[in-house]
């Protein structure tokens, strides 16, 4: 361990742009063994461990690192998998520069971070490859049955944990793969689809039922849930985009982000949704204008870029620094061709009520830093031009869908931004109701869906065990 000044810092080998703007494979290649060794071997194994503070989950990173440089990759994948459901998938999509990678000291005393996403996920694919990922046997049925609405990685993480100490567990999503937005948000070349089916299937052949196209409030209500179930896990994402409040942005032709990212998802699985057949959810050919700064908008000048679009181009009303998307992600994107207008921001989408040809764009400069702690953006007067464009993609972020409605009036209770409101141990205001990932968080990251997931099942599972043994306590006389 420690080789951090003799070795540098090496990240698996990325394709080069010009091949990978042709398709959507991942754009790293695996680590080789003896590369993740050696770079795990970078680790410092620190006494007070940074990058696990740094990680939503408390990985037991620096503990893992070491293995993996001893070639003890069975314990490693153990010991990695102990406090993680998909740590092939957090290796792959977590922004690691915010996090983990972000706390490790090598990297604050300049030596280059320790590539822990890189060799986390490097461990457990070695896992897949050597069978070590079976199907959960429970070692006894609790009897207890649990729903899970939602089949994002928060409603996947809670399914897995709780199926692993023995309760009967059903999901239910209104989409027609399990997945969420790692399956209809994220693209494959971030995160292969493969990876994501491997994981539901293990859970299906663990007993996990799966009911898919089946979406709560329209052929299941939250009370019918409370009837069937001995607990209810609320894990339904937020879905609600922003939007443009500026004159063209209600026009029919400004496409919304996940319209046009679930459809490119869906041509990843041989289907031919309609928008892409009509050519409004298709850039290829044409020029793109994505408006945005986050991972999203990233992921449509990416998926652009791979259509075949004639030129793609970025509008943020901050600069690079002020982004809130990762900065791994920005430098991919510009490697690939994206071209990024900084401080620059839309007021008005130019065209008709159905088609678009362009943004009006005014430029910007930045002020004093806002409530987020970012600096906030101010219209430069005079400094208005047009910007043409066949293809223009709204990427503003998301918000909660009306839980009142979803639940008939008869839900949890909420917070003014529409998330639902839990105390720290994700229990919501009605009995046997829990909830988290971005339904509580607003929109967030994979890795918090997990955390909330597992944490869920932990007091979900107390719960009921909590009930059982009061069922069974006996009788105490009371006192004379
Ligand atoms: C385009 C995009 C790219 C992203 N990239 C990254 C990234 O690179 N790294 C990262 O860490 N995070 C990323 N994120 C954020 C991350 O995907 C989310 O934070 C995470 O998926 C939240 O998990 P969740 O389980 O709470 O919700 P979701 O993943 O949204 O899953 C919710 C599920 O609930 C279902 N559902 C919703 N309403 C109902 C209903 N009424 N009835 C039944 N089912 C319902 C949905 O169909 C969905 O399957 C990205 C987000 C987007 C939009
Ligand atoms: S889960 Fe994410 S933050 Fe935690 S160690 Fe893995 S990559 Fe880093």
């Amino acid at each position: 361990m420690l080789r951090f000044t003799g070795l540098d810092q090496q990240y698996p080998d990325k394709r080069p742009a010009k091949e990978r703007r042709k398709d959507f494979d991942e754009i790293y290649a695996p680590f080789s063994a003896k590369a993740g060794a050696d770079q795990a071997e970078r680790c410092s194994q620190c006494g007070v461990p940074f990058c696990q503070s740094g990680c939503p989950l408390h990985n037991d990173i620096p503990d893992w690192l070491m293995l993996a440089a001893e070639g003890r990759m069975q314990e490693a994948w153990e010991r990695s998998s102990a406090t993680s459901t998909m740590p092939e998938i957090c290796g792959r999509i977590c922004p690691q520069d915010r996090l983990c990678e972000g706390a490790c000291v090598i990297e604050q005393s300049g030596h280059g971070a320790v590539t822990i996403g890189a060799v986390e996920t490097h461990i457990t694919e070695t896992a897949w490859k050597e069978g070590w990922i079976t199907p959960i046997r429970p070692k006894r049925d609790t009897g207890f049955s649990v729903g899970v609405v939602g089949a994002g990685p928060a409603g996947l993480a809670a399914a897995e944990r709780l199926r692993e100490q023995g309760h009967s567990v059903t999901i239910y999503d209104r989409y027609d793969r399990a997945g969420g937005l790692l399956v209809y948000g994220i693209p494959n070349f971030k995160l292969d689809k493969a990876v994501v089916t491997r994981r539901t299937e293990r859970l299906e052949k663990s007993g996990v039922v799966f009911k898919l196209n089946t979406e709560l409030g329209r052929d299941v209500s939250l009370e019918e849930l409370r009837a069937r179930h001995d607990a209810v896990f609320l894990a339904i994402g937020t879905y609600k985009a922003h939007q443009l409040t500026c004159p063209g942005g209600g026009s029919a032709g400004l496409v919304p982000a996940m319209e046009y990212l679930t459809a490119s998802n869906r041509r990843g699985f041989d289907e031919t949704p309609e928008g892409f057949a009509s050519g409004r959810l298709n850039a290829k050919d044409r020029r793109v204008i994505v408006i945005g700064g986050g991972d999203t908008a990233m992921d449509c000048v990416r998926t652009a870029i791979r259509q075949g679009a004639s030129a793609v181009t970025c509008l943020y009303r901050r600069d690079r620094a002020n982004m809130p998307g990762s900065a791994r992600e920005v430098a991919h994107a510009e490697e690939e061709g994206v071209v990024f207008e900084w401080l620059s921001a839309p007021v008005a989408v130019l065209g008709d009520a159905q088609t678009v040809r362009g943004v009006r764009v005014q430029r910007m400069m930045l002020g004093t830093a806002d409530a987020s702690g970012r600096r906030r953006p101010m219209a430069i007067a005079g400094s208005e031009s047009d910007m043409p464009a066949d293809l223009v993609i709204a990427a503003l972020g998301y918000e909660p869908e009306d839980v009142d409605s979803l639940t008939a009036g008869g839900g949890p209770v909420l917070t003014p931004r529409g998330t639902v409101r839990v105390t720290e141990r994700c229990r919501t205001s009605l009995p046997g109701v829990y909830a988290g990932g971005d339904i509580v968080r607003g929109a967030s990251l994979v890795v918090w869906a997990i955390k909330d997931g597992q944490d869920a099942a932990a007091v979900i599972h107390a719960d009921l065990m909590a009930r059982i043994a009061a069922e069974h306590a006996p009788e105490l006389e009371p006192a004379e």
